[in-house]
C-alpha cells in the first residue's frame, strides 16, 4: 500500500500534459469503438444483444434477490405480536419451512402461537410478503450503484477487447461472471455490509485480472489501473488541486496550442533571453502545430542566409509550410536543438534527438535530426502519431475478407507469408501490425529492418543493412540459431538472406516484406531471389500487396452522380451506385462561409489508410507456383476463389464514400 501511495503521490506531481494523456487514454482510445463507426453489422448486433442481456440479468437479479433477502432479514416493527416467531423465521428462510417449526414450539411460545392462530392461519402469517416493505432503501441504493458499476465495466471490457484485439468471449465471460457472482453475493448474504465487500472482491478480482492481461498488450500511456492512470482518473473526476494547476500553468504555459514534453513526460520549457529568441520560439510552435494539424509526416527546415525555409510532407507529397523570416530564423535551429537536448554549437555533424508534443490532447512523438549541408544547416522532424502508430491488424484498412485471409495465413505454424507493396505504401506498419498479432509474451519474435522508427513491445528489432552483404547474412544466420518462433524481415533484397528465411519457414513462422507492384509480382521476385519457386511454394500461406490511399475529408467532400459508362466499365451496375464522392470543386462551406475547411485546412483529404489485396495460397496454388506456372495462371486460379484485387478493393472504398476514384487510380499506378 505504501508503495502504491508513493506512486500516486509522485505521479500526482505531474503537471498538465499528463491530463492530456489521460484524455487520450479515456476518450480517444475508445472513440472509434464507442462510435460504432466502421463496425460490421454483426458487431453492432452482438453489442446491442450483450447490453440488453446484461441489463435484464442485472435488473432481475437485483429485484428478485433484494425483495427476498432483505424482506426476511429486517423484522418489521408493525408485528410485535409475532416477536417470538422471528428467530424461527431467521433460522429457516424459505417460506414453507417455518410452519412445521412453529407447530412443535416450546411451551413458552405457545400463547403467542395460539394468538396468532386465532388472528390468521400460521402459513399466511409467515409468508415474506408483508415484509417486502421492509427493504432498506439505502441498502438497495448501494446494490444498484454496484450493479451500475458492474454494467459499466462489463460494457467497457466488451469494447476494450476489440481495441486491444484479445479474446472477447473469454474475457467478456470472466468479467461478466465475476460481476454476477459479486452481485449475487451482495444481495444474498443476509448482512449487506458483509455481502457487498464480498461482492466487490469477486468482481474486482475478475476486473483486475482483465486489466493486468490487457495492460500487457498496450504501451504505458494506454494502460489502466496503474498509478498514473488512477491519478488521471482522480483529476478527471475531482479536477486538479490548486497547487497542481499553478505548477502546470507555470511549466507548460497555459493556453498554448502545442506543449512540448521530454521522454520522461515532463514539460519542456526553453528559456528565451531576448525578444528575437521569443519570436523564434513562437515560430517553432507555429510550424510544428501547423504540421501536426495538417497531418504532415515530416517537417523539413533549411536555414538559408536570408530566411528559414519550411517544407511539410503531407500524405506523401511535399508542400510549403510557410517560411520563417529573420531575425527569428537566426534562432530557429538553435531552439529546436536545445529542446531536443542536442548540442547547439555543433552545426556540421549529424545529431539526433526525440521530443514529445501534445496537440489538442493527442500525443505525438517528434524525431529530430540535424545536419550541416552545403546550403546551410538542416533539420528534419518526423512526426509520429503515438496512437495510430500502435495500429493492430484490424485497423490498418483490410476489408473483412482480406483480414480473415491474412489472419488464417498468420496462424499457420510453421509457414511463410509475403507482404509486399511499393515505396511509401506503409509496408513497415503492416509488418509491425502482423507482429502485434502474435502473442509476443509467449513467443520469441524477431524483426530485421533497415531502420527502427517505432518499436513493437516485446519484439526484438534488429537493424540490418543489406548493403553490407556478408555481414548482414552472418547476422541473420546467427540470430536464426537462437530459434525464434516468429521471424519478420522488412524489405528483403539479398538472395543469401532469402535462402535463410526459406529454410527458417520449415520450422518457424516467417513474414517477409518485399517491394512489388502486386501480389503475383511479389511471388516472382522472391522466387528469383531464391533461384527456385519450389523452395518458396512449400510453406507459402498468403501474399499481400498494398498501397496507401488518402481519405476524403468528411466535412468538405462533394457528392456527385457518376457517369453510367464509367460504372459499366468498372463493373458497377448503375442501379447499385447512385452517388460517389470526390474532393470539393467549390470553396468549402459555400458563399459567405469560411473559406477554410476547419478539419482538413483545405487539403481536401484527411488521413490515410491502407488499400490491400490478399491472396490466400491453397494446396493447388502451391503446386502451381512450385512447378513454375505463369503469373497470369496463378492469379486467375486464385481470383476464381473470390479474391478481390487492388482495383476492386479500392472501388469498394470509393463506393463507401471514403476516398475518390482519382485517389485510388493514383495509388494503384505507383511503381515500385
Ligand atoms: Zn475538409
Amino acid at each position: 500500500m505504501k508503495h502504491i501511495a508513493e506512486r500516486l503521490r509522485t505521479a500526482g506531481g505531474m503537471p498538465r500534459p499528463s491530463f492530456a494523456w489521460a484524455c487520450l487514454q479515456d476518450t480517444r482510445a475508445h472513440a472509434h469503438a464507442n462510435s460504432g463507426v466502421g463496425m460490421p453489422p454483426s458487431e453492432t448486433r452482438s453489442r446491442t444483444l450483450f447490453r440488453a442481456g446484461l441489463c435484464l440479468g442485472l435488473a432481475a437479479l437485483v429485484t428478485a434477490a433484494a425483495g427476498n433477502t432483505w424482506g426476511l432479514q429486517a423484522p418489521p416493527a408493525s408485528a410485535p405480536a409475532s416477536a417470538p416467531a422471528a428467530p424461527a423465521t431467521k433460522a429457516a428462510p424459505p417460506p414453507p419451512a417455518p410452519a412445521p417449526v412453529a407447530a412443535p414450539a416450546p411451551a413458552a411460545a405457545k400463547p403467542a402461537a395460539t394468538e396468532a392462530a386465532d388472528a390468521a392461519p400460521a402459513p399466511v402469517h409467515l409468508t415474506p410478503q408483508p415484509r417486502m416493505c421492509a427493504v432498506s432503501i439505502p441498502k438497495l441504493m448501494l446494490v444498484l450503484v454496484f450493479a451500475a458499476i458492474v454494467f459499466y465495466v462489463c460494457n467497457w471490457t466488451f469494447l476494450d477487447t476489440r481495441f486491444v484485439s484479445t479474446n472477447r468471449t473469454k474475457w467478456g465471460l470472466v468479467v461478466l461472471g465475476g460481476g454476477l457472482a459479486g452481485l449475487t453475493a451482495a444481495v444474498l448474504v443476509p448482512v449487506i455490509y458483509a455481502g457487498l465487500p464480498l461482492g466487490v472482491i469477486f468482481f474486482g478480482g475478475a476486473a483486475v485480472a482483465y486489466a493486468v492481461h490487457r495492460n500487457t498488450l498496450v504501451t504505458p500511456p494506454l494502460q489502466v489501473l496503474t498509478g498514473a492512470h488512477l491519478v488521471r482518473l482522480r483529476r478527471r473526476i475531482f479536477g486538479r488541486t490548486a497547487e497542481e494547476r499553478a505548477a502546470a500553468d507555470r511549466a507548460s504555459g497555459a493556453g498554448r496550442p502545442i506543449i512540448f514534453m521530454g521522454l520522461d513526460d515532463l514539460p519542456i520549457r526553453v528559456e528565451t533571453t531576448s525578444p528575437d529568441e521569443q519570436m523564434a520560439m513562437n515560430e517553432v510552435e507555429r510550424v510544428l502545430h501547423d504540421a501536426i494539424m495538417r497531418r504532415a509526416s515530416t517537417v523539413g527546415y533549411l536555414a538559408k542566409p536570408t530566411k528559414g525555409e519550411v517544407k511539410f510532407r503531407i500524405s506523401g507529397e511535399t508542400c510549403s509550410g510557410g517560411d520563417v523570416d529573420r531575425p527569428a530564423a537566426d534562432h530557429f535551429t538553435d531552439l529546436v536543438k536545445r529542446m531536443a537536448n542536442l548540442d547547439p554549437a555543433e552545426t556540421r555533424k549529424p545529431q539526433e534527438g526525440r521530443v514529445r508534443a501534445i496537440v489538442a490532447t493527442q500525443p505525438f512523438e517528434l524525431r529530430i535530426k540535424t545536419a550541416g549541408t552545403v546550403k546551410g544547416e538542416q533539420i528534419a522532424i518526423r512526426i509520429i502519431d503515438v496512437v495510430s502508430s500502435q495500429l493492430r491488424l484490424e485497423r490498418i484498412g483490410l476489408s473483412e475478407g482480406a483480414f480473415a485471409a491474412l489472419n488464417d495465413a498468420l496462424a499457420v505454424h510453421p509457414g511463410l507469408v509475403i507482404l509486399s507493396g511499393t515505396q511509401d505504401s506503409g509496408l513497415t506498419t503492416t509488418i509491425h501490425s502482423c507482429l502485434r498479432h502474435f502473442d509476443r509474451y509467449v513467443s520469441n519474435v524477431v524483426v530485421f529492418e533497415p531502420h527502427t522508427d517505432i518499436e513493437v513491445e516485446n519484439v526484438q528489432h534488429i537493424l540490418i543493412n543489406q548493403e553490407d552483404g556478408p555481414v548482414a547474412t552472418a547476422e541473420v544466420r546467427s540470430r536464426m540459431r537462437m530459434e525464434p518462433d516468429v521471424v519478420a524481415f522488412d524489405s528483403l533484397a539479398l538472395p543469401e538472406i532469402a535462402g535463410l528465411l526459406a529454410e527458417a519457414s520449415k520450422e518457424h513462422t516467417v513474414v517477409v516484406g518485399i517491394r512489388a507492384a502486386d501480389a503475383v509480382q511479389a511471388i516472382a521476385r522472391l522466387a528469383a531471389l531464391l533461384g527456385s519457386s519450389q523452395a518458396l511454394a512449400d510453406r507459402l500461406q498468403a501474399v499481400t500487396n498494398q498501397r496507401l490511399v488518402r481519405l476524403l475529408c468528411p466535412d468538405c467532400k462533394e457528392a456527385y452522380r457518376p457517369n453510367p459508362d464509367f460504372l459499366r466499365k468498372a463493373n458497377l451496375g448503375a442501379a447499385k451506385v447512385d452517388i460517389l464522392y470526390r474532393p470539393p470543386t467549390r470553396t468549402p462551406g459555400g458563399e459567405g462561409a469560411s473559406a477554410v475547411c476547419p478539419r482538413c485546412n483545405n487539403e481536401r483529404y484527411a488521413g490515410r489508410t491502407g488499400l490491400f489485396e490478399v491472396m490466400p495460397i491453397d494446396a493447388v496454388a502451391r503446386e502451381m507456383i512450385g512447378r513454375g506456372a505463369s503469373a497470369a495462371d496463378v492469379r486467375a486460379y486464385i481470383r476464381k476463389g473470390g479474391m478481390r484485387n487492388l482495383q476492386e478493393e479500392g472501388l469498394q472504398m470509393v463506393i463507401e464514400g471514403r476516398t475518390s476514384i482519382e485517389e485510388v487510380l493514383r495509388a494503384i499506378k505507383q511503381a515500385t
